[in-house]
């Protein structure tokens, strides 16, 4: 663990609102308890951080599909699933409080009251149908979204920590009773796999004693926040019971025909589920970083340049020189082809620029000076790229530069 202090924290959020990650939501108003609003970076770094989810959890599968399901449902879905009768916490005085956020759908004497999503999960149980009907998978197979889901908490805090408003990715894998061990052990791995791919410092696995009442087995994945040691994300062999009672609710039969036994049954599920806002908490927190350089001391956000919001920015030397300009210009458009996330910017001097892309965490600037136009012939059209963990700089030819950066 870093700092276990409120420090750490507060430089952490100053430099998120400051450098355009993180806001309060409706500040001009006051704020809104639970509410936050991401900026250009945040918005960057939430992007490639729900990018590469995709990629490690749906893409480099081949059982996996995706949906993007609604955040109104019909009421109806959120009885079955329990969440009527059981999503509550207790109140100081004992009594029980729903978390689920009420909403009136549709006019006048047609209106409805339902509910904005407090899970995405239960948008995939209620198309299993749909999916087994158009693709006809063979299990063991998922279905994965990312979408947002929304909690009354009775008090959000801990700034990205507990919203009430907040992102989720998850996945419901379906598989035969008899395979959910392996099946949980290999989503257990992939889990640990994306947190080492973010840089995360050690999650922690804690074997939960008593999970919810839909689960046979769960797993938290717990980060060292600077308040404590809490849940990152969770990963919970959830029965056959969302499926069951779906079944049972609607009428419509949620079972799997499986040919090669010739047997019917209604599949069983493993649910890795992963809160961004937590996961984005964790990153800045991990990422974060002080020190030396130069003899001046700075903070950085040493990001894995695949989830860094900027991957490299690009300068000219001197932004009054037209040549340096345009080269740098040309150098910035060639990269930007290749390469997501690529800025160009010609803001202050050079020591200046390095300063600001450290503090957002961009992992490389490239200069254009004037050897790069042929000033000492042997350095023409190499530029200078400069390391933002070492401060080191090194020539490199421009058309080595996508390897290297
Ligand atoms: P907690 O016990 O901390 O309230 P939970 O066990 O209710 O969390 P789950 O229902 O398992 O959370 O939700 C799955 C994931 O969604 C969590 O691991 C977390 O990453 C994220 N999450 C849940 N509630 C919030 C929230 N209020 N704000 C931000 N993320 C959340």
């Amino acid at each position: 663990m870093k700092e276990n202090n409120q420090e750490l924290m507060e430089k952490i959020i100053a430099v998120a609102k400051s450098r355009g990650f993180v806001y309060p939501g409706s500040l001009i108003y006051g704020g809104l308890a639970g509410s936050f609003d991401f900026g250009p970076y945040g918005l960057k770094l939430k992007e490639n951080i729900t990018k590469l989810w995709w990629k490690m959890f749906v893409d480099d599968r081949e059982d996996m599909l995706g949906v993007d399901c609604a955040i109104i449902m019909n009421p109806k879905v959120w009885e079955a699933s329990g969440h009527v009768s059981g999503f509550a916490d207790p109140l100081e005085n004992g009594e029980k409080f729903n978390v689920m956020f009420k909403t009136s759908v549709g006019a006048g004497e047609e209106a409805i009251t339902s509910y904005l999503r407090p899970e995405t999960a239960q948008g995939i149980f209620v198309n299993f149908k749909n999916i087994i009907d158009s693709f006809h998978p063979k299990l063991p197979f998922g279905m994965a979204q990312i979408g947002k889901a929304f909690r009354n908490e009775i008090a959000p805090r801990e700034w990205l920590f507990r919203k009430r408003e907040f992102e989720q990715m998850e996945v419901e894998y379906f598989t035969k009773k008899e395979d959910w061990e392996k099946n949980f052990e290999n989503w257990r791995e992939i889990m640990q796999s994306f947190a080492k791919a973010l840089g995360l410092d050690k999650v922690h696995e804690l074997e939960v004693k008593e999970p919810a009442h839909y689960s046979k087995r769960t797993i938290d994945f717990e980060f060292d926040y600077p308040f404590g040691r809490r849940e990152l994300w969770g990963l919970a062999y959830r029965t056959d019971f969302d499926l069951q009672a779906h079944t049972t609710s609607s009428g419509i039969d949620l079972s799997y025909f499986d040919e090669e036994s010739g047997e019917r049954f209604i599949p069983h599920v493993i649910e890795p589920s992963l809160g961004v806002d937590r996961t984005m908490f964790a990153v800045l927190i991990s990422a974060y970083t002080e020190d030396e350089l130069g003899g001046e001391t700075r903070n950085y956000f040493k990001f894995p340049k695949e989830i860094a919001p900027i991957r490299a920015a690009v300068f000219p030397l001197l932004k009054n020189k037209p040549e340096l300009v345009s080269k740098a210009r040309e150098v910035y458009q060639m990269l930007r082809k290749e390469i997501p996330n690529i800025i160009f910017d010609d803001n202050g001097n050079i020591g200046k620029r390095y300063r600001r892309q450290d503090e957002i965490g961009t992992p490389a600037c490239v200069t254009i000076d004037f050897d790069t136009l042929g000033e000492n012939n042997d350095l023409l059209d190499t530029v200078t790229l400069r390391d933002r963990d070492t401060g080191e700089q090194k020539r490199v030819a421009i058309k080595d530069l996508r390897d290297n950066i």
